[in-house]
């Protein structure tokens, strides 16, 4: 029988969302939105030492900021307990599990001994041959127990849509606790009554919980459950090839919104940390990630994160966006930029800048000069781009050019910056570089006559008759740089 397709994202609140849980969620959804199935958020809340309710509500933002939008009800793991101590009695009953009295010394005894001896330890299974009335007995006199799995004989297979054909003799099984003394069942237990009272069709997460999958298959089995199917996603790396950490600075999702990446593009790069299109396109909508993602795509071989790419991808949705959705969400992430600006004005400049820049938050760090004239002129550039006294005489004759210009467009600035070079006889480039420092004080920014033209006549000229006057005495002076 083909079961709907269900998957879940099952975070521990014990921290932030970072890349490598984005990730999950991602796969997670592309999955159940290519195969009209139901993607749900599970809160794994059960330690309650570690969980937080701050990390809960950072985790749901991130994923709502995503756009990764999951189905129903979110579940608490931790609303779960009479489930999950049932399936416990459940296996204790059905004498697939047993009680374990040991206490911690003997415990780490037996570890001891075996380390010396040079054997991979595995719990001694002692308890395993206590009597009936031996148990009552303890029971009777309150001595704490934990409860194991009596992990049978054979062997455990199973095949991950990722990593293949996987199987592990099941002696190399520990009798693991699956309930500990204080009464509380452990991750491999609780994951398992949880999937299986979700429906989940299809477990997929990161590759560390590969070595959890057999230990959990025996759970299922035991307890007479349809076993998922498993997806396992390889290891995100930093550029040093270890583990993606805080050490390499920003991985929590929301750090990359606040620093201005916008949700469609971290998805895109995210998607690519694993995944393999097999086509040269390297930019996706989220719909065409529904479309061409594939499970079977997705690779053993570690990952690397390389901010860089990132960028770089940021970049080709930024140009891609509407400058009505970029000046909302400027709006969302600095609600008081230029706020008494006209709204026109600044989507024609989101229009102009979104060609070139990388991240919303530069739009905002690299626009000064549509709202203010320059205080200052960059001191590097004015010495190498306003060197000497043709510099004047030319800017001269541009200003003399625009003030007599009637259609004020792009197009006609720099034709008549063209002409203009061409008749005193120099580069273009050169008069174009010392124009845009004397209208933007800086070296770099979009078109310069696009934003001439914006900016409009009077502005230009008073900027450029400024600059007349200020920027030649930076070449009388030693001083770095010339300021107000
Ligand atoms: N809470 C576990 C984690 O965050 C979930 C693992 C799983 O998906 O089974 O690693």
């Amino acid at each position: 029988m083909k079961y709907p397709v269900r998957v879940r994202f099952a975070p521990s609140p014990t921290g932030t969302l970072h890349l490598g849980g984005a990730r999950t969620a991602l796969f997670n959804y592309l999955y159940a939105a290519k195969h009209k199935g139901c993607f749900h958020l599970r809160i794994e809340d059960t330690d309650v030492k570690r969980s937080k309710q701050e990390y809960v509500d950072e985790i749901r933002d991130s994923l709502r900021w995503l756009g990764l939008n999951w189905d129903g009800p979110i579940v608490f793991q931790s609303e779960r307990k009479t489930n999950h101590r049932y399936a416990v009695r459940q296996l204790l009953k059905a004498d697939k599990a047993y009680r374990c009295f040991c206490t911690v010394e003997e415990l780490k005894k037996e570890r001891e001994n075996a380390i010396k001896s040079g054997m991979g330890y595995q719990y001694s299974g002692k308890c395993l041959d206590l009597t009936l009335s031996q148990i009552k007995l303890k029971i009777n006199g309150a001595e704490p127990f934990c409860v194991r799995l009596k992990i049978p004989r054979g062997m455990t297979k199973f095949t991950d849509l990722i990593y293949g054909k996987i199987s592990v003799m099941n002696k190399e099984i520990d009798d693991f606790i699956i309930q500990r003394s204080d009464g509380n069942p452990t991750y491999n237990l609780t994951v398992v009554v949880d999937d299986s009272d979700m429906e989940i069709t299809h477990v997929i997460r990161g590759e560390d919980h590969l070595t959890n999958t057999p230990k959990q298959i025996l759970i299922y089995k035991m307890l007479g459950k349809r076993i998922p199917k498993f997806a396992h996603l390889p290891m995100i790396l930093g550029p040093d090839m270890k583990r993606l950490s805080k050490r390499h600075g920003a991985s929590g999702v929301q750090e990359f919104h606040r620093q201005g990446y916008l949700p469609q593009a971290l998805l895109n790069y995210l998607a690519l940390l694993g995944w393999n299109p097999d086509t040269d396109q390297e930019i996706f909508t989220v719909d065409e990630l529904i479309n061409n993602f594939r499970i079977e795509q997705v690779q053993k071989k570690a990952a690397v994160f390389d901010e860089k790419k990132l960028l770089w991808v940021s970049g080709q949705h930024m140009a891609q966006s509407s400058s009505k959705e970029l000046f909302d969400r400027i709006r969302r992430l600095n609600p008081d930029w230029q706020i008494d600006t006209d709204k026109d004005y600044l989507l024609r400049i989101i229009d102009i800048q979104k060609k070139r820049i990388k991240k919303l938050s530069e739009i905002i760090t690299q626009s000064d000069f549509f709202f203010e004239d320059p205080g200052t002129y960059d001191p590097k550039t004015a010495k190498k781009r306003w060197r000497d006294e043709t510099i004047n005489k030319l800017i001269r004759g541009y200003i003399h050019r625009l003030s007599q210009l009637e259609e004020w467009t792009e197009k006609t600035l720099e034709s008549e910056l063209r002409e203009l070079a061409e008749e005193m006889n120099v580069g273009a480039s050169k008069l174009i570089h010392a124009t845009r420092l004397a209208i933007t004080g800086i070296p770099h920014g979009p078109s310069l006559f696009l934003l001439m033209e914006l900016l409009g006549k009077a502005i230009c000229l008073r900027r450029l008759k400024v600059a007349l006057e200020r920027l030649p005495l930076l070449l009388d002076s030693d001083e770095e740089g010339v300021g107000s």
